[in-house]
């Protein structure tokens, strides 16, 4: 586990215990700091009842007067939840377990970091970087977005280099992370939620970089023009900053796992990244060669009567289902789900690579009339009845992709579900 002296003695409030909130308690009692905890799920507070030290006690009612921090988990809304702004009116400090981490940093054997961030390929790049690392032969740890809780791992010898994914929650709970590497991948409308508009989105992104040090290094995806912004203001950064334009042409075919043009895009991030740290040409080359790719995200998941069929389950909005369309020649595409807008607009240039389209789900009608004209539609309904469907009308050599363009739960526990849905109905159909 990763702890810090700085926490002892002090009082923290801990809301959120999933995986993070819970690492964070036990990290924090660790250090022998003062914890009070809460979670509106009552076998989430089972779980930290059983940690020594910890309270657990509605944080609704406590005075949060003189708390080194509320440590708030990423799914707490901080535009809406009351004990947030509670915490601001006494003058606590709200973090979360990345500044939490960025505490630690100083005590822990000499290291670097690294912070990806983006809407989109943020997991498969903080992935990717990680295996090059690997391959190279040095010590790595992924932590953060990617579903791996930082403070719960145990610390990296010197030289060790932590990879973190980073949401956007998480930056707007971090105030002092100094990523030695900083990448931003893209930016486009998600979560909008929980901003004030798009601009916030945006602003949260750009915190990443205005908390390095101007000496250390920039990686940002400049094909949209919010990332492209945010490139031009940190142009004093000089030979620290590298751009990674849109469209670059680049040889794939020895990467089996980074297929499409938004692979390109984390491929090119990814070495990037490496390069900063002095991994070698052949390192890298090797690494992007074995990378494995992660599941849900253009995973081939069987073969059937010549048809591919492809799980791009994590695909949740149109922006990347768009890099995954152009990815194969003849698709047959189900989409649909919890829409996050009305229409699938940026997903019209490709439509030229889908013989037809299967709409599903809540945003299955919407879908299905904003694609009326563009391509063949037909309102599937439920998955099973799409892969059913497709792999009915498809031709060898066609490939049927879930990349739903949409969230998964109007018919689904999450993403994986759906993904793992999927599979099941294409084991079915032999
Ligand atoms: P994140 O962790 O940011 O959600 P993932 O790596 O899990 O990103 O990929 C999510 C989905 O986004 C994938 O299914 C893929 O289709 C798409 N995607 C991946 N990388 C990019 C990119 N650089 N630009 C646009 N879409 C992308």
């Amino acid at each position: 586990m990763i702890t810090s002296p700085a926490w002892s003695g002090k009082r923290y409030a801990v809301l959120g215990l999933a995986r993070s909130g819970l690492a964070t308690v036990r990290a924090l009692a660790a250090a022998g700091a003062h914890v009070v905890a809460w979670d509106s799920d009552a076998e989430a507070r089972a779980r930290a009842e059983e940690i020594d030290g910890v309270i657990v006690h509605d944080l609704a009612t406590l005075n949060l007067e003189g708390a080194a921090g509320l440590v708030v988990s990423p799914g707490v809304p901080l535009n809406t939840h009351p004990l947030v702004a509670q915490a601001r009116a006494a003058g606590v400090p709200i973090v979360g377990d990345i500044e939490l981490f960025a505490e630690a940093r100083g005590t822990l054997p000499p290291h670097k970091v690294v912070g990806i961030t983006g809407t989109n390929g943020k997991s498969t790049t903080t992935a990717l970087v990680a295996h090059i690392l690997q391959t190279a032969g040095m010590p790595v740890l992924m932590g953060g977005n990617i579903g791996l809780p930082i403070l719960g791992q145990e610390p990296l010898v010197a030289g060790g280099i932590y990879v973190l994914e980073l949401s956007s929650y998480q930056i707007d709970l971090t105030r002092s992370l100094d990523c030695d590497v900083a990448v931003l991948l893209n930016i486009t409308p998600d979560h909008l939620d929980r901003y004030d508009g798009f601009e916030g989105y945006a602003a949260s992104k750009a915190r990443l970089f205005s908390m390095q040090s101007p000496d250390h290094e920039a990686v940002i995806g400049i094909g949209d023009a919010a990332s492209a912004a945010i490139a031009r203001s940190l142009s004093a950064r000089a030979e620290h900053l590298t751009k990674i334009a849109p469209g670059v042409c680049m040889d794939q075919r020895g990467w089996p796992a980074l297929q499409g043009p938004h692979n390109a895009q984390n491929a090119l991030a990814a070495i990037a990244v490496a390069q900063a740290l002095g991994v070698g040409e052949a390192d890298i080359d090797r690494g992007l060669a074995s990378f494995g790719g992660l599941p849900h995200r253009m995973e081939k998941v069987a073969e059937v009567n010549g048809v591919t069929f492809v799980d791009d389950s994590k695909a949740t909005n149109p922006e990347s289902s768009a890099p995954a369309l152009a990815a194969f020649d003849r698709v047959h595409w189900i989409v649909g789900g919890r829409a996050k807008g009305d229409d699938l607009n940026a997903c019209v240039p490709q439509l030229t690579h889908v013989v037809r389209a299967y709409t599903i789900g809540e945003a299955g009608a919407v879908f299905a009339r904003d694609l009326e004209g563009k391509v063949a539609v037909e309102e599937a309904g439920t998955l099973a009845a799409a892969v059913a469907s497709a792999a009915r009308q498809a031709q060898p050599g066609d490939t049927v992709l879930l990349s739903p363009a949409a969230a998964s739960f109007d018919q689904f526990r999450d993403y994986e579900h759906r993904g793992q849905a999927f599979r099941e109905a294409v084991g079915g159909l032999a």
